[in-house]
C-alpha cells in the first residue's frame, strides 16, 4: 500500500481496525506480483489483483480514483473484516495500525479522518 486486523495480528477483542477499514479503502495497496498465488510461494488470490507493470501488482479496487479493495467486506467506520486475512499482501501486514501504544502512523489516521473517525491520538 503506498499505505489494516485488516493488517495487524492482535486479538479480536481489542483489534479496533475491526470497526474502521479506511485504509483498505483510502489507499492504493501495491506489492510485488511475487506475491501472487500463480507464482511459487505467492499467497495473494489471483483474483483479486491487478497487474500494474512489469514487477508489482495492486489489489483490484485500490488503483482507481475511488478506492476500495475488493476484498475488503462490511461497512468503514462501522464493522470490516478481510476476506483474503490469512493471505493479504505484505502491504497490508506491514501497515502500522495507530491505535497499538507501540507504534504512530499518520497514514492510518490520514485514511480515518477521510472517513470522519477520530485519530487516534486524541483519544
Ligand atoms: S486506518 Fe488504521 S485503524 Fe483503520 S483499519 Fe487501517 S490500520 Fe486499522
Ligand atoms: S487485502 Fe485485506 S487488509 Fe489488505 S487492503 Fe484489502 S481488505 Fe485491507
Amino acid at each position: 500500500m503506498d499505505a489494516p486486523q485488516l493488517r495487524s495480528a492482535t486479538s479480536l477483542e481489542n483489534n479496533r481496525c475491526l470497526t474502521c477499514g479506511a485504509c483498505c479503502a483510502f489507499y492504493r495497496v501495491a506489492f510485488l506480483s511475487a506475491e501472487v498465488d500463480n507464482q511459487e510461494g505467492g499467497m495473494v488470490p489471483l483474483a483479486l489483483v491487478l497487474s500494474i507493470d512489469a514487477t508489482h501488482s495492486a489489489m483490484k479496487g485500490t488503483h482507481g480514483f475511488f478506492k476500495r479493495c475488493e476484498a475488503l467486506q462490511g461497512s468503514v467506520g462501522r464493522c470490516v473484516t478481510c476476506a483474503i486475512y490469512s493471505s493479504r499482501p505484505s502491504t497490508c501486514r506491514n501497515f502500522l495500525p495507530g491505535w497499538d501504544v507501540h507504534c504512530h502512523n499518520d497514514a492510518c489516521n490520514q485514511a480515518r479522518l477521510a472517513y470522519g473517525l477520530q485519530p487516534f491520538e486524541d483519544y
